[in-house]
């Protein structure tokens, strides 16, 4: 296991509405995330980043992004956040119950997204187990 030096980075992630700043801190014995959208900590655009995903970043900091990525996956703290990145990612392709791939967004704008809206008064619809969140 490396070293992990003392890094600050900031990134601009291009969301659907606007492009939020995100400024990270590394050093041996903290992280620290924070980002303009002001949302919940930590927000979906800094788990994105945390798990190395580069599509929503300017071109320039691809190559940072990932450095970073890998600082934190080295971290004594890294894991928690990876950790947290991932389960949060899970609830969008997989059901919270039963752990299946089978289930319906019905936020999406397919019919049968529409016909499930119907049966599911929550966001994700389950077909194995009929479970909805
Ligand atoms: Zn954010
Ligand atoms: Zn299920």
């Amino acid at each position: 296991m490396g070293t992990i030096p003392s890094k600050k980075y900031i990134f601009h992630y291009q969301g659907q509405q606007a492009t939020y700043l995100i400024s990270v801190s590394i050093d041996k014995n903290n992280l620290t995330f924070s980002c303009s959208c002001s949302n919940r900590q930590p927000c979906k655009h800094i788990h994105h980043l945390v798990l190395g995903r580069t599509v929503k970043v300017q071109e320039e900091e691809v190559i940072a992004v990932r450095e970073m990525a890998t600082f934190i996956s080295q971290h004594p703290d890294g894991k928690t956040y990876i950790e947290a990145a991932i389960r949060y990612f899970q609830n969008d392709d997989s059901c919270r119950r039963c752990n299946s791939k089978n289930i319906v967004d019905t936020k999406a704008k397919t019919f049968s997204a529409k016909l499930y809206k119907l049966i599911s008064k929550h966001r994700y619809y389950c077909k194995d187990c009929h479970w909805s969140w």
